[in-house]
């Protein structure tokens, strides 16, 4: 049976609204405190599978890459490789296979409750780039600092928009977030200061992890981009709206973005999202040829955000959309970046740009939903934000809705700590 058919049923109770059913097995780098050493894993359930053991054990193949720190080793061996090893574990993990089910002794080296793993950013982000493809985010930006008429800038509807950020500073889930020092000039400053961050933001984003290289001077067909995207993770791609305004004529953004990107823990593959594939919106005017796309390549991803402030009991949820709405899919901002003959690397990491939606609740960022500090949100009777504070704690979370289970990235998570 195909590891995507909704009857699989593993031995290991996974509960229907869970995030990790068989289905679904992303990739994960964890250690325990037993065993501090960096492995690779899939989630399962509240379980997480470590592969090594598994591969200790002859189980699965071809290589040991799964004694590596990240996953990229493993995702240098190509799709064929990426499916059979997925198409094994769902083997070894279906209710009726006996052979990890009714081994204690290997279960006891190779399964751990996911509440006793530490969870490691699962890749080496060879490169980071962040893209601008939600026409409804661009265009609440446009309408913010330009007007509603000329929201988008012309060559918007032409070329996913993207640029260069930082690779060193992409950090996991979890990993606290210190408030950045920059340099700002309000417009009613006469000169410029330096000083901790007074706009500090999210941006809910999906990331594209490229799992196969291409060669500088090279370019790439649809189905050629297709085949290096190994999965997918949640991401935070944190802002600092002050010293962006100040900073980014003329070459865009740098020390706004530079100081930390969040990705979940978990990676889910390209191969377990294939039954969630829609068509995008409409692309008028047509995209130039070497930017057509044949396929489906938007993705049926509900996205919610919360946020906790240190004053707050429970979460608010301040943002939900979903993925399929982006104008520029993640195989044609893969072509695009390597149309000029850029070489892709193993581990790079495409952020898909804040994704919002139309309406006033799908806004991906604090600074549509509080319109540029102009109507700040309510989180609790007594809690509004413009931006964040120090103590807030900011959750992205989502997941494909199958028939009978869900497909889940786990949530990616920062807390904001205070200037140094
Ligand atoms: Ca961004």
């Amino acid at each position: 049976m195909h590891p995507n058919d909704p009857s699989l049923r593993s031995f290991i109770d996974v509960s229907p609204d869970s995030d990790f059913p068989i289905q679904n097995l992303p990739y994960g780098v964890f250690s325990t405190e037993s065993t501090l050493s960096r492995r690779v894993c899939v989630a399962i359930g509240d379980f997480v599978l470590d592969l090594h053991a598994l591969q200790s054990a002859g189980l699965i193949g071809p290589a040991d890459v799964f004694s590596e720190p990240t996953i990229n080793a493993f995702m240098a061996l190509g799709p064929k490789i990426w499916s059979a090893t997925r198409a094994r574990i769902s083997e070894l993990l279906r209710h009726n296979n006996p052979v990890l089910r009714d081994d204690a002794s290997l279960r006891a080296r190779a399964l751990f409750a996911r509440s006793e793993a530490r969870l490691h950013l699962p890749i080496r982000v060879s490169g980071f780039t962040d893209f601008y493809s939600s026409r409804d985010h661009a265009t609440n930006v446009g309408t913010m600092f330009r007007d509603k008429e000329n929201a988008l800038s012309p060559n918007w509807l032409h070329i996913p928009i993207g640029y260069n950020g930082r690779a060193s500073t992409v950090v996991v889930s979890g990993t606290k977030i210190r408030r950045p020092l920059g340099q700002t000039k309000r417009p009613f400053d006469s000169t410029p200061s330096h000083g901790p961050c007074l706009r500090l933001d999210f941006e809910l984003e999906i990331g594209t992890v490229i799992g196969q290289p291409s060669a500088m001077g090279t370019t790439l067909s649809e189905q050629q981009a297709e085949a290096m995207i190994f999965g997918f993770v949640l991401l935070n791609d944190w802002s600092a709206r002050d010293i962006q305004q100040w900073e980014y004529v003329p070459l865009g953004p740098f020390q706004a973005k530079a100081f930390a990107t969040s990705v979940g823990p978990w990676v889910v593959t390209r191969e377990a999202l294939e039954p969630f594939r829609v068509h995008g919106p409409t692309q008028s005017p047509e995209p130039l040829p070497y930017l057509h796309q044949t396929g489906a390549n938007n993705y049926d991803i509900a996205l919610d955000v919360t946020l906790r402030g240190s004053e707050m009991q429970v979460p608010a949820n301040i943002c939900s959309t979903n993925f399929k709405q982006m104008y520029w899919s993640p195989i044609q901002q893969l072509v695009h970046h390597a149309s000029s003959g850029c070489a892709m690397e193993v581990g790079d990491l495409l952020g898909s740009g804040t994704i919002s939606g139309p309406g006033p609740k799908e806004r991906g960022s604090m600074l549509e939903l509080s319109w540029n500090g102009t109507d700040p949100i309510k989180l609790a009777p007594s809690v509004e934000r413009s931006f964040l504070n120090d103590g807030d704690s900011l959750t992205i979370w989502g997941h494909c809705s199958g028939a009978c289970y869900k497909i889940g990235f786990g949530g990616v998570e920062g807390t904001i700590v205070p200037s140094m």
